[in-house]
């Protein structure tokens, strides 16, 4: 099965052809940390599938999965005080990786509204 894009990045860290801080692997989804850390503990979670982002996944099972797997990655974290997720989606949205991910963000309070 190949449902990788060969210039996108985090299909690359998927198929480990370039490293990454890898925290947490189940079958569909993987979490590594943010190589710009905003917060103290700043993982992303993403499919192991490329989706560009959240316009392009109709399945459910891949957004339950991904929200499981960051709730999953927040608790071996050690983030029971809290934590911010945050799917940043096309250029308003902010989205500079354009494979879908989950940002998990602790270790400090953070503020609402986000900037
Ligand atoms: P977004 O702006 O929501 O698309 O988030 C993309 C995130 O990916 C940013 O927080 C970057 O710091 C992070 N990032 C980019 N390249 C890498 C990489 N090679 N390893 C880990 N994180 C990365
Ligand atoms: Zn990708």
């Amino acid at each position: 099965m190949n449902n990788s894009v060969t210039d996108c990045i985090f299909c690359k860290i998927v198929k480990k052809e370039i490293p990454s801080n890898l925290v947490y692997e189940n079958e569909n989804c993987i979490a590594f940390n943010d190589i710009k850390p905003a917060s103290p503990t700043h993982i992303l979670v993403i499919p192991k599938k490329h989706y560009k982002n959240l316009w392009e996944v109709e399945d459910k099972d891949v957004l339950g999965d991904l929200l499981l797997t960051a709730k999953e990655v927040a608790k071996k974290a050690g983030l029971q005080d809290g934590f911010r997720t945050v799917i940043n989606t096309g250029d308003n949205g902010g989205q500079t990786v354009y494979h879908i991910h989950v940002h998990v963000l602790g270790g400090r309070f953070h503020k609402w509204p986000p900037g």
